[in-house]
This record gives C-alpha cells, structure tokens and sequence, in this order.
C-alpha cells in the first residue's frame, strides 16, 4: 500500500476550498466555546464572520505557548470535561506544563495522522513496531502507539530507557519497525554494539524519528551503521503530538496533514506571512480539533515549505527540516527547556549570583552533556567544602524539580563567565543540531 488514505492526495486545488470551509467552522467555534478566542477577537473588533475563508486567515490573532500558561490548567477546553478522554502535556515556560485535552474524536484524527505517518514509511499490519517514545503525558509513546495500533501492526509499547532491554525485546520480539526520538535510536545502536550485536543484524528495517532537532549527518550515520531507512516525523503538542508532518520514501522534507493543520510561514519580526520557499517561523491552525482548539499557533520553529510537488503523489505540502527556532528554547534528551526557568530558580538561591551559563554538549552524538556553571558570592566560595555542596545539591534539586533533569553544576567565581557588552552569553550549545 502506497498511501493510507486517499485524502492524502486530494486535488490541491480542491483542498483549498475544504480547508476555507473547516477554517470558517473552527473560527466559529473556537470563538464561541473558548473565552480566550473571543476576547481575542472582539479586541480586534473582528467577527467569526469576517473569516470567509483561507484569503482571511491572516487577520485572525496569533495563539502562543504564553496562551497556555495563562489559561493553565484547561482555560483552552472548548468542551466540558466529559467529552475529554484523555490529557497531554509538556513543559511550558514557567514549572507549569502545557496542558491539552482531546475528545474522542480528536484521538481517532491522531491515530489517522499517525497511521499515515507509519504506511508512508512502509509499515502495514504484517509489522511488529517497538514504540520507544515515553509513554505518560509526553505525546510520543501513546501517539504513535495510536498510529500503530490502527494500521494493525504488533505494537510494542516499551516506552523509553532501559537500552538493553529495548534491544533484547527488538531481538526476541523480532520488531521490524521503531519509534523513538534519533539521539536514543543512536544509543540503541550504541548499545546493542556494547552487547556484541551488530546493530545490522538487528531485524528493524525503518526508523520514526523525530521530537528533537536532528541533522542530514545523523539520519546518514543512523541509516548506514543499523541498516534502515530513518524517517523524519513532526509534531508538538499545542497542536497535536507527532503525526503532524511526515517523510515518505523519498525522505525529501516532511508532508504536511493539511486537511486536519493548516502551516503559515511568518517573519518572526514583522508577523506577515511569508510566500512558500521562504524561511521563517511555522505557524498552525487546527481544522477540525474539538477539545482544544488552536488557531494560528506560532511554534517558533524556523523552516519553509516546499512547493514543489513530491513524486510520491501525495498532495499534502512538505515541510523543510526544522532548521532553528525563534525563542531560546532548547531541547535536552528529550526536554524542552528555556533558560528563563533556570534563571527563575538561581535568582530564588541566596548566595548564587545572576549570572550563569547552560552549556551543552553531545558525546559520541548520543548522549546530552548538561552542564550548568553558575557564579556564586565569594563568601560561600570561602566557605567549607560541604556548604558549597549544600548549594549545589539545592540547585539540582530545584532543577530536577521543575525541568526533570539533572544537570551537572559547576560553581564558580564571580566574573568567571565571559561577558560581551556586559552581558554573560546564557547558552552554548555544541551539539549543532539545527544544520542541515
Ligand atoms: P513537544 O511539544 O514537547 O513534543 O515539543 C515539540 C517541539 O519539538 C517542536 O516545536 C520542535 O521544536 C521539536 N520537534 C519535534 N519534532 C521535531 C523534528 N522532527 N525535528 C526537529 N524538531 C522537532
Ligand atoms: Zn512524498
């Protein structure tokens, strides 16, 4: 089977006109069930009706990640609690997660967008698909579970961690198909050559990955040295959870499931909207989601979409690799992360300075060094070893507590870290996951 569903290569110019009348239905909708939308709406002084369709999209208001925080715990629901089945959430920009509900018919959209996203891929009923996303509130696990699961593959619900394990069950269970993010499926492959098994021999044929920036070079370095093809898969959860955008074979940029999410390109700066081929920021709008509406949602990843159509014959626009974002958000084995949450915690410590830098790094391309070195007052660097273990193992605590990983803390001397205009460089990332 070439495509999941013949909707995926719908004449385009037929699609436009679907998508206009879901845009006018979910314009209405959201500004009828979801207070935020309508507020947002009258202090435009724009209607539901002024959206005739697509041509009048670019009027609608933004939606950010602040949006949520703002409106934490269900402030977005746009139906009463006994039509959600199921949460979701991820880290936001204080301690508080990003929270999302979906209705019935939302999961079943998600199984369909996931479905596609896995039989592009090659992956039918005759699969055993070891799904190694995290299972929990974390999208991946039970999203491409969802996808499985409808396909009729075998699915493996491992979730994430124990290596060894995962690569015993792979063996065993015979998995043909995996689902994880590209850094971890780097330490299988690391692993199971620790284990004295060629990572070749291993009966997986292609690979799902996504949830994490990654590069050509490691797709490259996946595909020769555990023999699959990787395919690159998008999501994120304001708007969905992976299943968003896909590769098909020709791993040529990701198609877009445009009858359910409809991509803008903007300029982060000046918020027009960019014509296709241009780079800037992706933004969303949901067609069809019930439980949590999203209309125009800034990612903040940097890409542009690819007009050309693709020999597959599937219609859905591609979208480029994520090539940067346009916020200081980093993405450490797994976790969102922005420096503001780390900064919120230091300035909450007596003893520790303003000052810090996050410095990331990846060994071997596999595992992410997390080094936060943080400038302390001099009196606690006079003081005696084990108070400035106390600090240390406070601020680790704290960390651990809001962001749910542990970094390595280096203390150090005021004036330790390099400052340019006066101002200390906050981040130093080495791992240079957003190049081609
Ligand atoms: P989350 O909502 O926690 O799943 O995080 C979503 C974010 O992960 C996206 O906005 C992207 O920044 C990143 N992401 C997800 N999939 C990919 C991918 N295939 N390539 C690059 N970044 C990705
Ligand atoms: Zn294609």
């Amino acid at each position: 089977m070439i495509y999941w569903s013949p909707s995926e290569c719908m004449d385009p110019e037929a699609r436009l006109g679907y998508q206009s009348e879901l845009l006018r239905k979910q314009v209405k909708y959201a500004y009828e069930n979801v207070p935020m939308y309508k507020k947002k709406f009258d202090e435009k002084g724009l209607k539901p009706e002024d959206i005739k369709g697509l041509e009048d999209l670019k009027h609608v208001p933004f939606t950010v990640k602040d949006d949520f925080r703002e409106n934490y715990p269900f402030g977005i629901f746009a139906v009463p609690m006994d039509r959600i089945v199921r949460f979701h959430a991820s880290s936001g920009t204080t301690g508080k997660p990003v929270v999302v509900g979906y209705t019935e018919n939302d999961l079943e959209m998600w199984a369909e967008c996931m479905a596609r996203t896995l039989a592009a891929g090659g992956v039918t009923k005759d699969d055993i698909v070891q799904v190694t996303y995290g299972y929990g509130l974390f999208t991946g696990g039970f999203g491409a579970h969802g996808g499985s699961q409808k396909i009729g593959s075998a699915t493996i619900p491992m979730s994430s961690g124990n290596t060894k394990k995962q690569v015993m069950i792979m063996q065993d269970f015979g998995a043909t198909a995996l689902c994880c993010t590209p850094s971890y499926c780097l330490q299988i492959i690391e692993t199971a050559a620790s284990m004295g098994i060629d990572p070749k021999t291993l009966p997986v044929k292609k690979c799902f990955l996504g949830a994490e920036p990654w590069t050509e070079a490691m797709r490259k370095e996946i595909e020769s040295r555990f023999d699959v093809k990787a395919y690159n898969i998008f999501g994120l959860t304001e708007v969905l959870g992976p299943g968003v955008s896909f590769d098909c074979k020709y791993q040529n940029g990701m198609h877009i499931n445009e009858d359910f999410f409809y991509p803008e390109i903007i300029d982060p700066n000046t918020l027009e909207p960019l014509p296709d081929g241009e780079i800037g920021e992706l933004v969303f709008t949901a067609l069809t989601k019930e439980g949590v509406p999203v209309l125009r949602y800034r990612t903040k990843d940097i890409t542009s979409i690819i007009k050309e159509p693709c020999p597959c014959g599937r219609t859905g626009r591609r979208m480029d690799r994520i090539l940067g974002r346009s916020d200081d958000m980093l993405i450490i084995r797994g976790v969102n992360v922005f420096p503001n949450q780390i900064e919120e915690i230091l300035i909450n410590i007596e003893g520790v300075e303003p000052t810090y830098q996050i410095i990331i790094d990846r060994e071997n391309s596999v595992s992410d060094n997390f080094e936060i070195m943080v400038e302390v007052s001099e009196n606690v660097l006079t003081d005696e070893i084990k108070a400035m273990e106390n600090l240390k193992n406070r601020i680790l605590s704290e960390i651990h507590s809001v962001i749910g990983l542990h970094p390595k803390i280096r203390l150090v001397e005021p004036f330790t870290i390099e400052r340019s205009a006066g101002k200390a460089r906050r981040v130093i990332d080495k791992r240079e996951l957003y190049t081609r």
